[in-house]
């Protein structure tokens, strides 16, 4: 236990986690391979984290109390999952070294916000408009972006609070079921495919950026990541100068993910934002010299970032609920097979993913 703050956190210093889901799980494990210890944070008694943190909190996201006693443990704090009450990080920011930001967590906790944060930095992104289900919305605005895609503001997740809409008429049949929840109404992108860039920037503003993988999503919610993507690479290198812009408009610390869209065309439009380690970088730990954990770590304990090249291209394949019962099929192939040790099967719960690498291959132009 560390009476005030050590910054840079030392090998051997403690890195505080919000959040114990298999982010926080796979951060913990990155930490221990530098010598960091994560204290992990969470509202649920059997966080998968849990298993292999240091040490562990249980306790609600607005517990000040427990959340101050938190805070004096640790060196420096960071999270796994987006919705955190910006506010906690506010708080959690006057005790210890926090990142990212509050400001930075409150912008992409909010997709209309976000929107309109990519619009002033000069970011393309799909045609959209607020919706406000209690006016109703504004029928011409609404018409003239169909098809769309419904999405609530706040809170969603792998496709949660998202509708297709098609028509006018679906959109009467959605806005009733918001319950004035405020949404967003953005125009359906036809994309050739989606990419992603995960990326870090330390605290003396150094940027670092790994290849970006292409996503394929099922049901909205992400089951393998590739990379290379099928990106030129004046592409690859634009989707990474786009994330840079977004990580100094943010005065970003730590790692993020930009999602995008890349239109038939050659385009490329942002989804969103994660403000976190992401899904789509998790084969960083096969394929590269130091994984997105890693570097996340690093920056939040003032480190320098470490080198994000890949030495292998890879593939990564969720394992989503049942799929994780064919561990014993998969533990006999050639993949790295990680499973969360989540006690329960769901549908759509993310259980495990695997990883094969395959030597690099040349990059595309
Ligand atoms: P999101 O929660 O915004 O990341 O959306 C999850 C997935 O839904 C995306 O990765 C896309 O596959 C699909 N999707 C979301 N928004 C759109 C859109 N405007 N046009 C086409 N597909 C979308």
């Amino acid at each position: 236990m560390s009476p005030t703050s050590r910054y840079p956190v030392p090998p051997g210093g403690i890195i505080g986690i919000l959040g114990g889901g298999q982010l926080g799980r796979m951060l913990a494990l990155a930490g221990a391979n530098v010598g960091l210890k994560c204290h992990i944070y969470s509202d649920a008694a059997d966080a998968p984290a849990f298993d292999v943190a240091a040490e562990c909190t249980f306790g609600r996201y607005d517990d000040q109390r427990l959340l101050a006693a938190f805070a004096r443990n640790v060196d420096a704090i960071t999270f796994e999952f987006e919705n955190v009450p910006s506010g906690t990080i506010e708080m959690l920011a006057r005790e210890r070294p926090t990142h990212p930001s509050a400001l930075a967590l409150a912008i992409t906790q909010d997709r209309l916000v976000e929107k309109n944060f990519l619009s002033r930095i000069g970011v393309a992104t799909t045609a959209y408009a607020a919706l406000d289900a209690s006016k109703s919305g504004h029928p011409e605005v609404n018409r003239n972006l169909l098809p769309a895609v419904l999405k609530t503001r706040r809170f969603g997740y792998d496709g949660k609070g998202q509708w297709t809409i098609r028509t006018i008429a679906d959109l009467e049949l959605v806005l009733p079921r918001l319950k004035n929840v405020p949404a967003i109404l953005e125009r359906w992108v036809d994309f050739a495919f989606e990419c992603s860039v995960i990326a870090a920037r330390g605290g003396d503003g150094i940027f670092a950026a790994y290849d970006p993988p292409e996503n394929i999503h099922g049901e909205h919610i992400l089951r393998s990541s590739r990379v290379p993507a099928p990106l030129t690479s004046a592409q690859s290198q634009e989707a990474k100068a786009i994330a840079a812009r977004i990580a100094e408009g943010l005065d970003y610390v730590g790692v993020l993910a930009v999602e995008f869209f890349v239109t038939r065309e050659g385009g490329l439009l942002v989804n969103e934002i994660a403000p976190r380690v992401h899904n789509s970088g998790h084969w960083t730990l096969e394929a590269c010299l130091v994984s997105q954990f890693e570097q996340h770590l690093r920056a939040i304990a003032g480190w320098p970032l470490g080198y994000p090249a890949r030495h292998s291209n890879a593939v990564m394949e969720n394992l989503i609920g049942v799929e994780a019962e064919d561990w014993q099929t998969l533990a006999r192939q050639t993949g790295a097979l990680h499973l969360y040790g989540k006690r329960e099967i769901r549908p759509g719960r993310k259980m495990g993913h695997v990883t094969r690498i395959s030597p690099l291959s040349a990059p595309n132009e």
